[in-house]
């Protein structure tokens, strides 16, 4: 596997980098997951314009133009193989004493990408739906940015493990009138179908914008499908007539148990066949026209 470090391509094993680095002691950094189907990054102009807003949350120059970008992606691409990839691209902002404080320039950010085969969700996890557990939202005011600081993410995806489940759904508790409302997943982002309406959660400082969540709401409008995006209540999460989870890995994935208790009729409803089957199309034509 051929990863690259800093402007080299090199094996995973030959790559080193300092422990004092910023992402190694702070967690100062930020991240994007790209897939590529077809041996071609998908949206990749979305992936790179968050990856922008990622980094003027954390105040950290970008190191690369746009197409400096593409040139490294493409190359990371040809040097893996399979057809279809998952990239993890991580900047940090590189080796200097331990401070907390920002160091003084010029230091040079750290430039991390590897590719992972993309599987895609196997069918017998598209038949039968999966089951999640809802927690309390405690991550900071910031979740739009992909901060690899990821401790609260990681402590709440942990919870569904150790209840058996895929995936941890976040509530988060409004200071002051107490209401509870959805946020995301730990590593995904929610929609809830209420009366053949799809519900969307706004894209705010608490919750990671979504590049599929974006194109299942394009896809949404451009068929017509009935959607609103606005806050969602937890009891609107525990009476849905069905939940979606979606990521760019796990493309959209229907939610039929929550806390235990099955989800609208406990399988995978009908909204999830049209937007997964409108999902696959979608991936293809945009790759075909490629
Ligand atoms: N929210 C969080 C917290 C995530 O980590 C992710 C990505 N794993 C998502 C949402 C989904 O984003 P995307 O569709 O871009 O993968």
């Amino acid at each position: 596997m051929a990863i690259y470090l800093n402007g080299q391509f090199m094996p995973i094993e030959d790559a080193k980098i300092s422990v004092l680095d910023r992402g190694f002691i702070f967690g100062d950094g930020v991240y994007e997951v790209i897939p590529v189907y077809s041996r071609s990054a998908f949206r990749l102009e979305e992936h790179l314009r968050r990856l922008q807003h990622s980094l003027d949350g954390i105040k950290l120059a970008n190191p690369h133009s746009r197409a400096e970008w593409a040139a490294i992606i493409n190359q990371l691409i040809e040097r893996n193989t399979g057809e279809d990839q998952y990239l993890y691209l991580h900047i940090t902002r590189g080796v200097a004493k331990r401070d907390h404080a920002f160091p003084k320039p010029p230091v040079a950010p750290t430039v991390f990408m590897m590719s992972s085969p993309l599987p895609t969700p196997p069918d017998n996890l598209l038949r039968s739906g999966i089951a999640c557990i809802t927690a309390q939202d405690n991550r900071w005011l910031r979740c739009d940015i992909k901060s690899i600081a990821l401790l609260p993410n990681v402590l709440l995806r942990q919870m569904a493990v150790e209840a058996d489940c895929t995936e941890t759904i976040l509530i988060r508790r409004e200071p002051g009138t107490g209401g509870e409302f959805l946020t995301e997943g730990a590593a995904s982002n929610i929609f809830v179908v209420k009366n053949g309406i799809l519900l969307a959660p706004p894209k705010d400082n608490l919750m990671l914008p979504g590049i599929t969540y974006d194109v299942i709401l394009e896809i949404a409008a451009t068929n017509n499908i009935p959607h609103e995006v606005r806050r969602i209540a937890v009891a609107e999460v525990h009476a849905a007539d069905e939940l979606l989870l979606t990521s760019s890995t796990k493309e959209v994935l229907a939610i039929t148990q929550l806390d235990g208790k099955p989800v609208g009729g406990g399988k995978p409803g009908a909204m999830f066949a049209k937007l997964h089957k409108l999902y696959q199309d979608f991936k293809r034509d945009v790759m075909r026209s490629r």
